[in-house]
C-alpha cells in the first residue's frame, strides 16, 4: 500500500434518494415540495442581475438574516444560516461535539448524523426506539457529549409535543441538544419557543422541504448568541462564503412570504391525511405523521417487491435496507394527482396478487 493511501480519511458517505433524469417519473423518494416557491420568490430570481456575480456575496448573509429574524420573531444574533441544513448540522457536528462522551441520538433517524460523526471522528451510541417506533426520553438520561434529536423523525414522520423536548433538555442541561426541526412546519409546535430558557438548545430548520427551496440550499439554526458565535467561528475557518448571493436574495424572498407557504403547507397536510386514509384501506400500517411523507408498511407484501412495482411503473418512494424498517416505505406527499396515480396503482397490484 503506497503511503497516501493509508493516510486517506476513510468514510462510508450518506446516500442521498435518487434525483431521476426521467420529468416523467412521479418523485415521492425525497420529501420534496410538491409546490412552486412563493410567487416573490420568482420577482426576486427575475429581477437578479448576472453583473453582480462577480462579486463576492456577503459572509454574514445579513439580508436573509435579518428576513429570518423578522418573520421567524428571533434575535439576528441568535440566528446562523447555511447551505442547507446539512451544512449546518455539519458545522454544529464540528462545533460542539468534542467530547470523550458519546454523542445520543437513535438508531432510526436522519441517517446523516452517524456520517458526521464519523468523518469527524466523534464518539456516538444510538439508542433503540421503542417498539412503536418512539423515542424514549429515558434513554437521554445519561451522562453523553451531546444530544441530537428529529422532531418530527426522520424517516417515521412521528412528532412528539414540547413536553417530550423539555424533558430531555432537563436532563442535558450541561451538554449541547440539538433539535432537527427539518418537517416542523408540518407538525406543531416548534422548540424555538424554548431558545429563552435553555441556552444549550439548538433548533435547526431548513428552506426546503415546506419552502419548496431544496435546490437553492438554504438551511439555519437559531441558538442563544454565544453559540451562534462559536458556529460562525468555526464557518469563517473552514469557508466564509458558503451562502451564494442568488440563495441569499430568494431565502430573502421566501422568509418574506409566510401567508403563501402557510396555504401550501395546509394543502400537504390535508393530502397526507387522506393519504393516509386511502394507505390503510389497502392494507398498509402508517406511522402518525407530523412530515410531509408517510412512513408505511402493507402486512401482507414485501418493502422491497413494492418498491421495486411502483419503480417499474415510474413512481419513485423510498426504501431503506436497515434492520427492523425494511419493510416500509417513506413516501413523499406530492400533488393530489400524484398520489391518486400511486393509490391507481397500489390497488391493482394488491388485487393481483
Ligand atoms: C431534509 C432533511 C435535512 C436536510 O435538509 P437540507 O436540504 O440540507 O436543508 C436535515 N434533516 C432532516 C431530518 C431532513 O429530513
Amino acid at each position: 500500500m503506497r503511503e497516501w493511501e493509508k493516510n486517506i480519511r476513510k468514510v462510508e458517505p450518506y446516500v442521498p434518494g435518487e434525483q431521476p433524469k426521467d420529468k416523467d417519473i412521479i418523485k415521492l423518494n425525497t420529501n420534496e415540495n410538491p409546490y412552486p416557491p412563493a410567487p416573490h420568490v420568482k420577482e426576486v430570481l427575475e429581477s437578479i442581475r448576472t453583473e453582480d456575480f462577480r462579486k463576492y456575496p456577503d459572509p454574514a448573509a445579513d439580508m436573509l438574516i435579518s428576513a429570518i429574524s423578522e418573520n421567524y420573531g428571533v434575535d439576528k444574533n441568535m440566528i446562523f444560516t447555511g447551505v442547507g441544513s446539512d451544512d449546518v448540522l455539519s458545522m454544529i457536528f464540528l462545533t460542539f461535539f468534542n467530547s470523550d462522551r458519546p454523542v445520543l441520538f437513535p438508531d432510526i433517524t436522519y441517517s446523516f448524523y452517524s456520517v458526521w460523526a464519523d468523518v469527524y471522528r466523534i464518539k456516538y451510541e444510538t439508542p433503540l426506539l421503542d417498539e412503536n417506533f418512539n423515542i424514549r426520553a429515558e434513554d437521554y438520561y445519561k451522562p453523553n457529549g451531546g444530544v441530537v434529536i428529529a422532531n418530527p423523525n426522520a424517516p417515521t414522520g412521528i412528532y412528539r409535543n414540547l413536553d417530550f423536548i423539555k424533558d430531555i433538555l432537563e436532563h442535558n442541561r450541561d451538554v449541547i441538544v440539538v433539535v432537527d426541526e427539518a418537517y416542523i412546519d408540518f407538525a406543531g409546535q416548534s422548540a424555538v419557543s424554548l431558545l429563552k430558557d435553555y441556552d444549550n438548545l439548538i433548533v435547526v430548520q431548513t428552506f426546503s422541504k415546506s419552502k419548496s427551496l431544496a435546490g437553492m440550499r438554504i438551511g439555519m439554526a437559531f441558538a442563544n448568541s454565544e453559540l451562534i458565535k462559536a458556529l460562525n467561528d468555526v464557518k469563517y475557518s473552514v469557508n466564509s462564503y458558503t451562502m451564494n448571493m442568488p440563495s441569499i436574495l430568494l431565502g430573502t424572498a421566501a422568509a418574506e412570504s409566510m401567508d403563501y407557504y402557510n396555504i401550501t403547507t395546509e394543502k400537504i397536510i390535508e393530502t397526507r391525511k387522506r393519504s393516509a386514509g386511502r394507505l390503510k384501506a389497502l392494507g398498509f400500517e402508517c406511522l402518525e405523521s407530523g412530515s410531509n411523507f408517510i412512513f408505511a408498511r402493507h402486512g401482507r407484501v414485501k418493502g422491497t417487491d413494492i418498491y421495486d412495482f411502483l419503480r417499474k411503473n415510474k413512481v419513485f418512494v423510498r426504501h431503506f435496507n436497515a434492520p427492523r424498517i425494511d419493510d416500509f416505505l417513506r413516501i413523499s406527499i406530492g400533488t393530489d394527482a400524484e398520489m391518486d396515480r400511486l393509490f391507481e396503482l397500489l390497488e391493482g397490484y394488491l388485487a393481483n396478487l
